[in-house]
């Protein structure tokens, strides 16, 4: 399944012309290389993500141990 990278309809994989507006289709090389860009942009999403829940799991371990600090000091 592709589409149109003008008019952005769906296309037969077959087709190497828009049948909506005329259109020159991507061939099947350009569709691997941007399902590529697509799935390395997916993958450094991912990394960040994990990255982002790394930093939270460490602030809220720090502000844990902030408060057992202050209880033990308490008591
Ligand atoms: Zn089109």
């Amino acid at each position: 399944m592709v589409f149109c990278t003008d008019c952005g309809q769906q296309q037969e994989d077959n087709q190497k012309f828009c049948r909506f507006c005329g259109e020159r289709l991507p061939g099947p090389a350009l569709i691997q290389q941007l399902r590529d860009e697509a799935a390395s942009i997916k993958a450094n999403k991912t990394g960040q993500s994990t990255q982002t829940q790394q930093a939270n799991l460490a602030t809220l371990k720090a502000i844990e141990m902030a408060r057992q600090q202050n209880f033990d000091d308490q008591s």
